[in-house]
């Protein structure tokens, strides 16, 4: 199967003013990330380590310092200076605020038939036709059509999100933090909707979450993102059952059990440092519990620990200790 996202090495970096001083923010720090046709990759860190950015840059609407992003074989920076209707069509995204990206005054129908037109679908039956499909896809009654955003539920809110973003036809859906405004009754939902588009459509999906438990049961691989770099990256079996990264490993640990909720739970040292002073050598060293000295100097390559097909590997000494 074809990639369909492509990211090499990417760097973004931001100039800033600290005091007096000039500083340089790395939001996202040498990136190598790939997602073919029909899977789904989970994206997963703390808010502030870079996830929104990488969407950002994705989509084309946040600048590259160096590295390459390609969507659908094309270079998204080209891309959207040359040809911004052919991005848009290669790659959509669905936000978490579905009430936030949906215009009160607009019906759902228009809503759906705005991008369409844009698109180049001009005949008016050919329109109408596949809004009323794309309902049916995102498990709406066409009666829905004539009426707007507001007079919907969250959930159902963020169908027509969907709708909306897939009625183009993208090969890549980015969905940011896609259920964290929902009802946590209605998650789930939305999160089978999702694969079951992903399959039907044979999409690739990124999904990004500050809550590794959203994407435990839709990805096909994942990537754990820390300050600004993927600290681990692996199918989702090996990432739940032999994690790598301490990083992980405590994610993992802080994942609500719905059958003891109230059990004591496995919580994170500390803060994530300011991505504008992050600490020498490992990222993560001021809250892993495993730290020695080496993982305070220098920089962590990324050891690889079942090359191939299904590759998993991590940015750990631990890692190359036990090697
Ligand atoms: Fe912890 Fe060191 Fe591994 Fe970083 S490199 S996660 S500090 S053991
Ligand atoms: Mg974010």
């Amino acid at each position: 199967t074809a990639e369909v996202l492509t990211i090499r090495d990417l760097r973004i970096h931001y100039s800033v003013r600290e005091g007096f001083r000039k500083k340089t923010l790395k939001a996202v720090n040498g990136i190598d990330l790939s997602i073919k046709a029909g899977e789904c990759l989970g994206l997963v860190g703390e808010s502030g380590c870079g996830k929104s950015t990488l969407a950002g840059a994705i989509m084309g609407l946040v600048p590259i310092t160096s590295g390459s992003v390609h969507v659908a074989g094309q270079d998204v920076p080209t891309a959207v200076k040359s040809d911004p209707l052919a991005q848009a069509r290669n790659v959509q995204m669905v936000f978490q605020d579905p009430f936030a990206s949906l215009n009160p005054r607009r019906s759902v129908r228009e809503a759906l038939a705005a991008p369409l037109r844009l698109h180049g679908v001009k005949d008016s039956a050919e329109v109408e036709a596949r809004v009323i499909d794309m309902l049916a896809k995102v498990g709406m009654k066409p009666e829905a059509a004539d009426r707007r955003p507001h007079e919907f539920s969250g959930g159902q809110r963020q169908r027509i999100c969907i709708a909306r973003a897939l009625i183009v036809k993208p090969k890549l859906l980015v969905c940011d933090e896609p259920v964290s405004a929902l009802d946590v009754s209605i998650r789930a939902q939305i999160i089978n909707l999702l694969l079951e588009l992903k399959d039907e459509l044979g999409i690739a999906l990124l999904m990004i979450s500050h809550d590794l438990g959203v994407v435990e049961h839709m990805s096909d691989r994942i990537a754990v993102m820390y300050l600004g770099r993927i600290v681990e990256e692996g199918a989702w079996s090996d990432i739940f059952t032999h994690p790598l990264h301490p990083y992980t490993q405590a994610l993992i640990a802080s994942i609500p059990d719905p059958l003891a909720p109230t059990a004591r739970q496995c919580r994170m040292q500390g803060e994530a440092p300011s991505p504008l002073n992050p600490p020498p050598g490992c990222a993560f060293n001021p809250r892993c519990p495993s730290a020695f000295d080496k993982c305070r100097v220098g920089d962590i390559p990324p050891f690889t620990i079942s090359p191939g097909d299904r590759f998993h590997r991590a940015r750990c000494h631990l890692l190359e200790q036990a090697k």
